[in-house]
């Protein structure tokens, strides 16, 4: 269970100017819809916004984000990938930031269906190569699950950003923050990759892409975070994970 103090949020990493907040949570706002994880990236008083969520948990997540910086620092807001509930909230969060929004060339010309009429504050990610505001980086994750879909990485704090990858699906009232125990997390994750990840080719091209990166933890969308010896073992079970269209068939006997 979510504890009353994490709640409101908890300090994944801080040192003197730079730190990572995951933003909370609301048992309530999660009955019969999928459970969300929104952060907050910040350094020197500039501040990044990971995968905002959509626009139902928007109150709640701009009340989250004040107690640690204003607005008006948020420079960048990014998605990974084109899902309402990452980016259903975009014209609000551009409402209320002068945020540039970072999402895959793909689906930019998606986003006015949220209600976005200006695209000029929206950039492609275009590689990992290009540098980014508060040094953070893109990995590309492409079909995992989404065909245009990236990860970022905070080298300061060693956190990635994984949007659906490590993604759990908790019973209701069953929310915790951090994966204590893998084995026991497991469960929680298994039916949503093998359904939702696109191959274990991807799975492999995803490894290869992180595996120059020292990972100190793994931050989803969903479910729970892997703190570092969770994350090694998350890692070993989806390289030899069958899922997606490795499983075509089952998939479509099952009707599911
Ligand atoms: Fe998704």
């Amino acid at each position: 269970m979510v504890n009353s103090a994490e709640i409101a949020g908890k300090v994944l990493y801080q040192d003197e100017r730079h730190s990572v907040i995951w933003l909370g949570t609301d048992e309530k706002e999660n009955e019969g819809v999928v459970q969300t994880n929104q952060y907050l990236v910040v350094d020197g008083g500039k501040a990044a916004l990971i995968d905002p969520g959509g626009v139902h948990l928007f109150a709640r997540v701009v009340s989250a984000i004040s107690r640690h910086v204003e607005l008006d620092k948020i420079e960048m807001v990014t998605f990974s990938h084109q899902d309402p509930d990452v980016s259903s909230g975009i014209a609000l969060w551009m409402g209320v930031t002068k945020a540039r929004v970072y999402i895959s060339s793909l689906w930019m010309r998606f986003l006015p269906h949220f209600g976005i009429v200006d695209l000029s504050r929206i950039t492609p990610i275009e590689g990992s190569g290009r540098s980014l505001p508060l040094n953070l980086r893109f990995v590309p994750a492409h079909f995992l699950h989404s065909p245009g879909n990236w990860c970022v990485y905070d080298p300061i704090s060693k956190i990635i950003f994984t949007g659906d990858i490590g993604a759990a699906v908790f019973p209701n009232g069953g929310q915790y923050v951090m994966v204590d125990d893998f084995e026991a997390h497991k469960k929680l994750i298994d039916g949503f990759h093998k359904r939702v990840m696109a191959s274990n080719k991807a799975v492999q091209a995803w490894l290869r892409s992180i595996a120059g990166l020292d990972i100190d933890m793994i931050a989803p969308q969903h479910g729970a975070i892997f703190p570092r010896e969770a994350a090694v073992k998350f890692l070993a079970w989806l390289k030899t994970l069958e899922c997606g269209v490795d499983r075509i068939d089952e998939i479509n006997r099952s009707g599911a």
